[in-house]
């Protein structure tokens, strides 16, 4: 779940959401390893999901299984009941840009679907999103979709010692701007660990040099949300779901990432999705101390 920073759409001013944000806590190697358990049960309920995402089936049935999931590993969906989140995972189609409630429309040929969805273990959260294709998509559509992860990662290849806020928000917001895509002002990424939204603030846009440094027990959820078109967002009635002003497509990806000895390494992991879909990649090579064991 991202972290709603300001909503300003005079229109929706009366269903403005606010979350707190909590305080930075810096956590120790055996809590960051509780949040990488959380986390990777996320990876995993993805890479389920995965295998039954095509034309036809609901969110709400998405949810569903997520949820049956979720509660088999012994843990408990972290977005339901989260400040009345009525869902075990937010589903996010095509202008749907994030917190979209699960619904009974079937998905269709060519739609995308961005599915964020939290699990608390251990007192701790994990939390991340991937953006699916259903069926064949158009190109320019696959070509935002790329992107966009790929700013995710460059995103994460910033968080590191010497590094501020500022260079991680920079990087993402620089590298998806130059290809002509929006990046979303409104929403966040966060810190995470016992709260789901703890403090740093983590915008996918800024300056270089600027903001909180990087320090060792830092733990985020880097989470860049990318228009096709424009970066504004407007807000349903609903109180919750965001989509694009101009209609236009948005992708979201959101990994869980920790610094250790000055590095990130990553939490959790889309490698569960691309099993299923028989996808090899290599985009997370370099980012963990220890081999996952699929
Ligand atoms: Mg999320
Ligand atoms: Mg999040």
């Amino acid at each position: 779940m991202t972290f709603l920073k300001f909503l300003k759409n005079s229109h929706t001013k009366t269903h403005i959401l606010t979350f707190n944000m909590g305080a930075i806590v810096l956590k120790s190697l055996e809590e960051i390893e509780l949040i990488r358990e959380s986390a990777l049960i996320v990876s995993r309920t993805l890479g389920v999901l995965a295998s039954e995402i095509k034309p036809g089936i609901t969110s709400l049935k998405l949810d569903k299984i997520a949820e049956t999931y979720i509660r088999d590993q012994g843990a408990e969906p972290g977005f339901l009941g989260l400040y009345d989140f009525p869902n075990t995972l937010c589903v996010s189609p095509n202008a749907h840009v994030v917190h979209g409630i699960p619904n009974d429309t079937p998905l269709k040929e060519g739609d995308i679907i961005s599915i964020d969805c939290g699990v608390l273990k251990n007192g701790f959260y994990g939390d991340h999103a991937y953006t699916f294709a259903v069926g064949n998509i158009d190109p320019k559509i696959e070509k935002l979709l790329i992107v966009s992860k790929a700013s995710l990662y460059e995103g994460i290849r910033s968080f590191k010692e010497g590094n501020r806020i500022g260079d991680l928000g920079y990087k993402i917001q620089s590298f998806c701007e130059d290809k002509g895509y929006g990046v979303v002002r409104e929403l966040v990424g966060h810190g995470l660990g016992m709260v789901m939204h703890e403090g740093p603030e983590v915008p996918n846009y800024g300056k270089r040099g600027t903001g909180k440094k990087f320090v060792d027990g830092m733990v985020l959820a880097i989470e860049p949300m990318i228009n096709q078109g424009t970066h504004r967002i407007k807000q349903l009635k609903d109180g919750w779901t965001i989509l694009t002003a101009d209609g236009k497509a948005s992708a979201h990806f959101e990994h869980n990432v920790a610094l250790i000895d000055g590095k990130p390494e990553l939490l959790s992991s889309f490698q569960y999705i691309y099993s299923g879909l028989g996808i090899i990649s290599d985009e997370e090579d370099g980012l963990r101390k220890n081999p996952l064991v699929l």
